[in-house]
């Protein structure tokens, strides 16, 4: 049957959310996805693939969000958890120094796992919790950890008050349309995907 040409393209991009707990990488997905904000603290069950569906210029952008629990989770499945990932974001807490500093560890990892052609992923930087008004990093410190390790953007939000949390996404949205990485979806089949995700899965409550 022939393709029209002007058919909506449907592209797919696979982001990974990563930074220390509990800086509120799982309520985010919630706000982002849902708009909800349940408040509670729920230790994210191995891990959650979410699908925000947005659209721009006509064509149909799909973005899975990935979202593991804990530090020592990512350590052991990384390689498996990063596999075929477009992008991601680091998210840390306004209220809490080490989550600020344990960014750039996050960052290197992400980065010397998944590259493409040579190039690192586009990440974003996220600052969360605005709304507790307390900044454990200066404007110029934040700036300075964004631009030194390669982040796109940073961007100060609060998830529970639902402040810049879509428009924070737009700068890696605008990246990932333009770049157009690990949008193969041949290669990276639905099949494989969720083969790969049942497989963290598995590993991930054992
Ligand atoms: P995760 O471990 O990074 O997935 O963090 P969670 O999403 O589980 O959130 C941890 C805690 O921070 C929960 O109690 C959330 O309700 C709270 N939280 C998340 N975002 C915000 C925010 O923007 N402001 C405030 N005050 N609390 C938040
Ligand atoms: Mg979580």
């Amino acid at each position: 049957m022939a393709v029209p040409e002007d058919k909506e393209r449907e592209r797919v991009y696979k982001v990974v959310l990563l930074g220390n707990s509990p800086v509120g990488k799982t309520s985010f997905v919630e706000r982002y996805v849902n708009n909800r904000f349940s408040g509670t603290n729920r230790a994210t069950i191995a891990v959650d693939r979410t699908v925000k569906v947005l659209q721009r210029n006509g064509d149909t952008i799909k973005l899975e969000l990935w979202d593991i629990t804990g530090r020592d989770r990512v350590a052991q499945f990384s390689r498996v958890y990063y596999k075929g990932a477009a992008g991601c974001i680091i998210m840390f807490d306004l209220t809490d120094r080490r989550s600020f500093e344990d960014v750039q560890k996050w960052k290197l990892d992400f980065d010397s796992i998944v590259r493409n052609r040579g190039k690192n992923l586009p990440c974003l930087l996220l600052a969360n919790k605005s709304d507790l008004g307390q900044r454990c990093a200066t404007i110029d410190e934040i700036n300075a950890m964004s631009k030194d390790n390669g982040f796109s953007n940073w961007t100060a939000i609060s998830v529970k008050e639902n402040k810049l949390v879509s428009r924070s996404m737009d700068p890696l949205v605008d990246i990932l349309i333009a770049e157009d990485v690990g949008n193969d979806v041949e290669e990276r089949s639905n099949n494989e995907c969720d083969g790969l995700w049942l497989e963290l899965k598995q590993f991930a409550v054992a």
